[in-house]
């Protein structure tokens, strides 16, 4: 997990399930698209400038500053100063940058120097507030749930990930479509090998290979849950069905495993029922450890 500050993601919306499933899935779209434009909000060069008064001695040692973060088109310079918008760039006609600024331009952050010279941005979390109606709606929202507290929150983490400094350090793998952390940076200008990055599991596997073995292990990984949950399950009146609420399950833990095996979001009931056997078979097992009942039967 990537060190920014403030409550864990899981604790957002623990009380209702599918909050959290909507929280991740915008927090999701807005990473893959800042992924797809090269890690990159903007489609051209902002303006970003500071403005500063004081210190004032003898009276104070503070100094007050004001900052502006200003996206091309907005901005008060002279355009001469701006570069040529490059419209093969990925970023260029995203909706990203537009969701970014729009949600800055609705929400300023305060932001304020103390004299050790450390800067502070301060984000109000918007969960408990009715958002307002963003300008730009990614391809994937429609206006009702772009008003959402999920959609808004979703944006707010996004944008607290990208000023946590860490946030180049992230990637996703080409082929089993994982989220992983690198230990360094890329250096500038450092292309991905092959068709993007890897991770470490798919690194130095070839290409057919890779995605067999990514799927594997998805698939794997499904089962083992799967057991768990099955083994979890208790008859109530919430969970009277014991194959969707395995399924719930697999489906609120595996969000990755399954777009790799499946390439869909969710799975159905049938997928339980479908793999009924290998499940129990596995759930057994957490029991009753291999070679552990030997010595018990004896
Ligand atoms: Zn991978």
């Amino acid at each position: 997990m990537l060190p920014v500050p403030g409550p864990p993601l899981a604790s957002l919306y623990t009380t209702e399930e599918g909050k959290a499933e909507l929280f991740r899935t915008y927090l999701r779209g807005l990473f893959d698209e800042w992924l797809r434009c090269g890690k990159k909000v903007m489609p051209t060069e902002s303006n970003a400038w500071a403005s500063g008064i004081g210190p004032v001695p003898p009276y104070s040692t503070e100094t007050t500053w004001t900052v502006f973060l200003v996206p091309e088109g907005l901005g008060t310079r002279p355009r001469e100063s701006l570069k040529p918008v490059d419209e093969s760039d990925p970023a260029f006609d995203s909706w990203l940058w537009k969701v970014y600024w729009d949600y800055l331009w609705h929400r300023k952050p305060t932001i304020w120097f103390d004299s050790r010279g450390e800067v502070f941005f301060q984000y109000m979390s918007p969960a408990n507030e009715n958002p307002i109606k963003p300008v730009t709606i990614p391809p994937f929202l429609n206006a009702e749930s772009a008003r959402s507290t999920a959609w808004a929150e979703a944006v707010l983490w996004f944008i607290l990930v990208l000023n946590s400094g860490h946030a180049q350090l992230l990637d996703r793998c080409v082929h089993c479509q994982r989220y992983f952390v690198r230990q360094r940076e890329m250096k500038e200008g450092q292309l991905y090998k092959r068709n993007g990055p890897s991770c470490g599991t798919c690194k130095g596997l070839d290409s057919n290979a890779r995605t067999q073995t990514a799927r594997d292990k998805a698939k794997d990984r499904m089962l083992d849950v799967a057991a768990e949950e099955w083994g979890n399950w208790k008859h109530s009146h919430r969970t009277p069905d014991r194959y969707k609420a395995v399924m719930h399950r697999v489906n609120e833990r595996c969000r990755n495993e399954i777009h790799v095996t499946t390439r869909k979001h969710r799975i159905e009931a049938r997928w339980v029922k479908r793999n009924e056997r290998e499940i129990t078979l596995r759930a057994e097992q957490r029991i009753e450890p291999k070679g552990a009942n030997q010595n018990a039967k004896s």
